[in-house]
């Protein structure tokens, strides 16, 4: 075995103890070493916590065993995350950022040399990377990048502005993404992945500026300035073209979220049940409140649906698949995954009261720490919109128009088509309007999610756990259906001043 193969210290431990040592070292860390509240309050990460999460290695488990790794198991990958955001959401996407952003993209499709060098690094030098994709200009338009390389020899020569990069400043690799340049300047279709050594000087990433990020405090962010010359070996190698190497990067992250979502949902559940039995509101405990139960049950039934998630991505995912193909899964837990953090948090806060909106409780940086979940990594409402292209496209191939009789065939619904029963009795129309498509998405999302609730109960989970969600899930269903169904056609008056002055109607002693 060479130096770089060396195993990580933990690597050769049983899951169950390198889990419950990681674990135990979080809550030695948040709460026992360091203060947790001063922890999420404060800008980036006391290099004393670092080092210590780093002794357990929670990044080996991204890395392959002939590497030194634990071997890549979706399941680890999936219960590490979950283990760092129970404890911190902003650790989980940390770590969530190397592996699905960085880690995974090289191991699929790096150079040989370069994946030893990089998992040697991360493992022994606790080195850590992330992924410059987004531009000032382009976010969502992402296939528009500017950021443009040329090549002369072995050498390629990257040039551009990205910002948001997580990581940003601390990173030592980066996966930095660009178009190809011709001589006259133009810009080639094809986007390139590139692997960066932000520690070698040609390959050194200028910040030029620090973002005040609204939550998710542990993260530095910002603006950086490439102008870089790096080794051909580091330009991942796609199997057909960047754009499917892309897509199947991206998938393969969206559909690993409910990692970072379960840890989350977990504490959010266990939060909000120990505060509704503390507090007491007109001399009874908040808990035996109907309503308060309702928020509960909810709570409950996104950890269910997340814990099916977790399950579904375990057993169907490994890095050996290309994931270019499965937008439906991928898209649809990547959305209904990051609605469930964000209302969760939302309704958590609620049940907090004034406690919740202080800056220093937890619920309430829960939810602006959760809040950016729906944007990033796929803007929600471009994914809905995505996820009922992808459904009414197959649809007109199987020249099946009804929607009900279509999900008690498919794959992802055809599970819980009993309980679609007079819900999707109808037919679509192949051509909607952008906000109709993105309203189906969310119906169709969350009966995927239901569907995939009832294969966990297949495997054993809790029955009851399992016929609440469903029973959740079903009613959010009715909701945006009917809403879906309805007439949708409203638009903005950019000159909704005009008229539209309440006080200009005159009230007694104030005319008009
Ligand atoms: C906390 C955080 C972390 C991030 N981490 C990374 C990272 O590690 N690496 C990285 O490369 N980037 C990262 N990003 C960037 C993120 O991916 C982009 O912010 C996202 O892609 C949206 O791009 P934008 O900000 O330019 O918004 P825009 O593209 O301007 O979109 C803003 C909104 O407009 C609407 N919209 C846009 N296009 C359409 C459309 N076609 N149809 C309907 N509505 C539309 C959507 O509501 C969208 O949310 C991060 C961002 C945040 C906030």
């Amino acid at each position: 075995m060479d130096s770089h193969s060396v195993p990580a210290p933990s690597a050769s431990l049983p899951y169950p103890e390198f889990l419950s040592r990681y674990r135990d070292k979080l809550k030695q860390m948040f709460h026992d070493r360091a203060d947790a509240n001063n922890l999420a309050l404060s800008r980036g990460l006391p290099p004393f916590v670092m080092r210590e999460i780093r002794s357990c290695d929670p990044l080996s488990v991204w890395i392959p065993s002939e590497y030194g790794g634990r071997g890549g198991k979706t399941a680890e990958c999936i219960a590490m995350l979950a283990a760092s955001s129970y404890e911190s959401l902003a650790l989980s996407l940390t770590f969530g950022i190397n592996g699905a952003l960085f880690l995974q993209p090289v191991g699929r499709y790096g150079d040989e040399s370069v994946k030893r060098a990089v998992y040697h690094r991360v493992i022994h030098g606790k080195a850590m990377g992330g992924l410059m994709i987004t531009e000032p200009d382009y976010g969502s338009d992402a296939l528009s990048m500017k950021t443009s390389y040329t090549t002369s020899g072995e050498t390629h020569h990257i040039q551009g502005t990205k910002h948001w990069g997580g990581l940003t400043g601390w990173a030592d690799f980066w996966l930095i993404t660009a178009r190809p340049a011709d001589s006259e300047g133009q810009l080639g279709r094809d986007i390139d992945f590139f692997v960066c050594d932000a520690t070698q000087p040609e390959q050194h990433v200028v910040v030029e500026e620090v973002y005040e990020n609204l939550g998710l405090y542990m993260i530095p962010y910002g603006k950086n300035l490439i102008d870089i010359r790096v080794p051909a070996a580091q330009r991942l190698k796609p199997e057909s073209t960047g754009i499917k190497m892309m897509l199947d990067i991206l998938h393969r992250s969206r559909i690993e979220f409910p990692g970072m979502a379960m840890g989350f949902l977990h504490r959010i559940m266990d939060e909000g049940i120990r505060h509704c039995r503390e507090r007491l509101v007109g001399g009874k405990s908040l808990f035996t409140y109907d309503q308060v139960q309702e928020r509960l049950a909810r709570l409950q039934a996104y950890f269910t649906t997340c814990s099916a998630m977790c399950a579904f991505t375990s057993e169907n995912v490994s890095l050996a698949d290309n994931m270019a193909k499965h937008s439906i899964p991928a898209n649809t837990i990547k959305t209904v995954a990051t609605d469930m953090m964000q209302e969760a948090s939302q309704s958590l806060l609620q049940l907090f009261g004034g406690k919740g909106y202080r800056l220093d409780s937890f619920a309430g940086r829960a939810t602006v720490d959760s809040r950016p979940f729906q944007i990033f990594e796929g803007s929600n409402d471009i994914l809905y919109q995505q996820i009922s292209e992808a459904i009414l496209k197959t649809m007109r191939r199987a020249k099946e128009p009804h929607l009900g009789r279509f999900l008690g065939e498919f794959e992802y619904s055809q599970r819980v088509a009993d309980r679609l029963k007079g819900l999707a009795d109808f037919q679509v129309d192949f051509s909607q309007p952008q906000r109709k498509l993105v309203e189906l998405g969310k119906a169709l999302s969350r009966i995927f999610s239901m569907d995939l609730t009832a294969r966990l109960g297949e495997r054993g989970f809790r029955p009851d756990l399992i016929e609440s969600a469903l029973k959740i899930f079903q009613t959010d269903v009715s909701r945006i259906l009917t809403g879906y169904r309805g007439s949708m056609e409203e638009s903005v008056e950019v000159d909704y001043r005009d008229g539209g002055d309440w006080l200009a109607l005159g009230y007694p002693g104030v005319p008009g």
